[in-house]
């Protein structure tokens, strides 16, 4: 039988090592959030008519913003992203908004 303090102690251990899991999730992310977000919003758009199986929007999304693609497709991929509705489909999920 734990004890309540034992009990205590293990869940505040438990949330420490959560915070650091989703702090070293956050520090590997390409975009800030708030940019992730908003491209999910602009594929979500964008997606209206069907993908077409390439990252032809996400590849717009990021010129129109300026951002450089290579630091972002790679990690998309990597999330299982390899196409405009795969961005929303596999990487949207373990980044939505609180
Ligand atoms: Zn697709």
């Amino acid at each position: 039988m734990v004890d309540r303090q034992e009990a205590e102690r293990r869940k505040a251990l438990r949330r420490a090592a959560e915070a650091r899991q989703r702090a070293s999730r956050e520090a590997a992310l390409p975009l800030p959030k708030k940019t992730l977000w908003a491209l999910f919003d602009h594929l979500e758009d964008a997606l209206a008519d069907g993908c077409d199986h390439s990252l032809r929007f996400t590849r717009q999304f990021l010129a129109s913003r300026g951002i450089e693609p290579d630091r972002v497709l790679p990690w998309l991929e990597e999330h299982g992203g390899y196409c405009d509705c795969e961005v929303l489909a596999n990487v949207e999920e373990h980044w939505e908004r609180p």
